[in-house]
């Protein structure tokens, strides 16, 4: 299977050939302007010290300053880091925010870590790349294991070495560390709100419509349960060792299977039932993806509806709140066949808006309330979707390919400008 990077560029040059993008800009697009390499020194609790390898892409900044999250995991990779920078690039963009694309890792296997080495770990990283961030030049968030908190830790590490307070610095932190109320759902809502908008025009009411998610972290958990509110059935959720699957298509409670995966510590002890009162079925990480369901919302990680599985794939819309979860193989296939799939740079982009919003607010000393963050984002990305549909209805597109043209007539533009 291909690296992200590879099928990131591969987005890139399919679309520019459809658009016939300018080659200059097509040529700046290929490489990030800078990537840089850290190696992070922490103490562990037994008093040794470890070395930790951290990256910070800083792909694109012709539209903005850097923006984009951090991920801690053991599968953090270059290529990785590359493509997650390039696809905010295409993001922002995608939805008209003044903002470039960065993203940033680190390798390590964050469960089982103490709070204190993961505390000195979060600070690590920003002491060893303080000079080429900050809140004008480069703004980190949340990604893949991590989270309020470690923004928190974050924030206040740069606000000590810059030797001021610098809430701007970073984005996703806690409301008492200057975080913004609406940003812990932002990703998941403005998914959803792409959704409504989709049920809405199919004329189709919010019971008649099963919901099944591949990952039940921050993105896919909230999913869950916004969807669950308005009144969709949840019939499936996963995470990276199981699918808990409604038998009937009846529906369950995600509320439920949060508070038990809590208390259990894994999804594969819930025992939930769904509305028919049936025991729900356990199985395997990838179940969920071949349910037969309206909605599938991948939310996981990269590279998991595969031309391998694919076949398996029966829901006709797809909303993909994880990034890179298709491959390109994959994506072909399902436009082929009708499946209607919201691009990640669209479905999940109201993580990065309300990121914005959080920014825009900490700069500017402000305080949004919840509700005006919420609307500003529905208009936001309900707008996009519209400017995006309208350019895949012009080339007779999928709605990714339409989002990377929306993009990159934005990045051209003002890479022309200078
Ligand atoms: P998270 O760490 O909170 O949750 C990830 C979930 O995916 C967990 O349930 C985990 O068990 C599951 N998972 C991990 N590896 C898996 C695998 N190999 N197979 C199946 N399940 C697996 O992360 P998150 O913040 O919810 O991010 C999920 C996706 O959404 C990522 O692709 C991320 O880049 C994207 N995203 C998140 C945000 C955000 O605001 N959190 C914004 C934009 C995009």
């Amino acid at each position: 299977m291909n690296s992200p990077y590879t099928n990131a560029l591969e987005q890139l040059d399919r679309v520019a050939s459809i658009m016939e993008l300018n080659k200059q800009t097509h040529k700046r697009l290929q490489l990030p302007e800078k990537f840089h390499v850290v190696s992070i020194p922490v103490v562990m609790d037994d008093g040794e010290e470890r070395i930790f390898i951290g990256y910070r892409s800083q792909y694109n900044s012709i539209l903005g300053l850097y923006k984009g999250g951090i991920r801690f995991a053991s599968t953090v990779d270059k290529d990785e880091v590359k493509a997650l920078s390039f696809w905010m690039t295409i993001k922002t963009a995608a939805v008209g925010l003044p903002l470039g694309g960065g993203k940033g890792g680190v390798i390590v296997d964050p469960r089982g870590m103490s709070e204190g080495e993961l505390e000195r770990l979060s600070r690590g990283w920003v002491k060893a790349l303080f000079d080429v961030i900050g809140p004008r030049q480069d703004v980190p968030a949340p990604d893949v294991a991590t989270n309020p908190r470690i923004m928190g830790w974050m924030t206040d590490e740069y606000s000590r070495i810059a030797g001021e307070a610098s809430p701007a610095a970073f984005t996703g932190k806690d409301v008492k560390d200057g975080g913004i109320v609406a940003r812990s759902t932002s990703t998941a809502r403005g998914g959803f709100y792409l959704l409504e908008k989709i049920r809405k025009d199919s004329g189709k009411e919010p019971g008649e419509m099963r919901v099944a998610i591949q990952g039940f972290g921050n993105a896919g958990s909230f999913f869950a349960k916004i969807a669950y509110d308005a009144g969709y059935k949840i019939i499936g959720v996963s995470d990276s060792r199981t699918s808990v699957m409604s038998q009937g298509g009846a529906g369950f409670d995600p509320y439920e299977v949060q508070k038990i995966k809590e208390e259990q510590g894994a999804l594969q002890n819930v025992d939930v039932h769904d509305a028919d009162g049936a025991a729900l079925r356990v199985g395997q990480p990838l179940d969920v993806l071949g349910m037969k369901c309206d909605v599938l919302v991948p939310a996981a990680v990269e590279n998991q509806i595969t031309q391998d599985n694919v076949e398996n794939v029966v829901a006709p819309l797809v909303i993909e709140l994880a990034n890179g979860p298709t491959t390109p193989e994959a994506d072909r296939i399902l436009f082929e066949r009708g499946t209607l799939v919201v691009p990640d740079v669209l479905a999940n982009a109201g993580g990065v808006i309300v990121s914005y919003y959080e920014w825009y607010q900490n700069i500017n000393d402000e305080q949004w309330t919840e509700d005006e963050a919420n609307e500003k984002l529905r208009l936001q990305i309900s707008h996009a979707h519209s400017s995006i549909e309208s350019i895949a209805q012009e080339y007779k597109s999928s709605l990714r390919d339409a989002a990377y043209i929306f993009a990159l007539r934005a990045l051209d533009d003002a890479l022309r400008k200078g």
